[in-house]
């Protein structure tokens, strides 16, 4: 029989916003920055009690007081992910503190850029073992838990650069057309299950991680319509939608968010 008693955010038809997600425990892995950051306060503005990862603990902390000044619900959870038993260790605390995870957004990752032939295999390995491994397990730790209980919501984090060529971004659009593939893969394997699995593909985006990366960002953007960077709000609007019962006949789903540019 289906548990409906913690659905993961208020109700199919009802209009997004309030406290819908109230109950829902999310969990969003590189919650401490940029899109992961915006992704967690937006969780925790409609309710959900989110645990934030990554690394940094004094980030951690900055997080979690942003969130608590605004009203949410939210704890740190320190974790280096790279591979299995980073991302299994990581799952389990999360259901240690929060008692269950019924939304993961699997957000950290690497975006480096440079020549196939300056790239070392060490280079390889972290960029898939974050990427890909981590999101792998992540998902094969918690997954199952959520189809016993009949539902749950996975948001995978992609990017544009997944879908076409890009000189230097081999191995990072590579690495995220693993999970473009995992995110159909899954909704079939757990969606019977009402686990809902989908992703957003952004553009060039604005946030700490891509700062250093100056006016490069802003002529990238100029190859879609939008002609600008998008905001961490804008992607993580598009993020709480996918864990959200707005999205409730949303499966498998790689929504763009790009300013529209793969679509030109
Ligand atoms: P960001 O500002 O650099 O934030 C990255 C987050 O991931 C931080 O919270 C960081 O926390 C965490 N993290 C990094 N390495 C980690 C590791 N080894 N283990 C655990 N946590 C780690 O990045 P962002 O720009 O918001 O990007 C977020 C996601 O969106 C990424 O998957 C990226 O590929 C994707 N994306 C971004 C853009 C863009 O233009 N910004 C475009 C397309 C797709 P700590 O440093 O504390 O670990």
């Amino acid at each position: 029989m289906t548990d409906t008693t913690h659905a993961p955010a208020g109700s199919a038809g009802q209009p997004p916003g309030g406290r819908d997600m109230a109950g829902v425990k999310a969990l969003v892995t590189g919650g401490t920055s940029g899109i992961g950051l915006a992704t967690a306060m937006a969780f925790a503005r409609r309710g959900a009690d989110v645990a934030v990862a990554g690394r940094d603990e004094q980030r951690g902390r900055r997080a979690v007081r942003a969130i608590a000044e605004a009203g949410g619900v939210a704890d740190f959870l320190a974790a280096e992910l790279h591979g299995e038993s980073s991302a299994r260790r990581l799952a389990q605390a999360a259901v240690a503190r929060f008692g269950r995870v019924d939304v993961l957004v699997n957000n950290a990752g690497v975006f480096p850029f440079g020549p196939t032939e300056r790239t070392t295999e060490a280079d390889f390995d972290a960029v898939f073992g974050l990427n890909v491994r981590a999101p792998y397990f992540l998902v094969a730790e918690l997954a199952p838990a959520m189809a016993r209980r009949g539902h749950g919501a996975i948001v995978n984090v992609t990017t544009a650069v997944a879908a076409y060529g890009a000189a230097g971004l081999g191995l990072y659009g590579a690495s995220k057309a693993a999970l473009v593939l995992l995110t159909k893969a899954w909704a079939a394997e757990y969606g019977p299950h009402g686990v809902r699995v989908n992703a957003v593909g952004p553009g060039p985006t604005r946030t700490e991680g891509t700062a250093p990366r100056g006016a490069a960002l802003e002529q990238a953007a100029l190859a879609g319509p939008a002609r600008r960077p998008g905001t961490a709000e804008e992607i993580a609007d598009a993020i709480v939608f996918l864990a959200s019962e707005q999205s409730s006949f949303v499966h498998g789903a790689i929504l763009p968010v790009d300013g529209g540019r793969v679509a030109v």
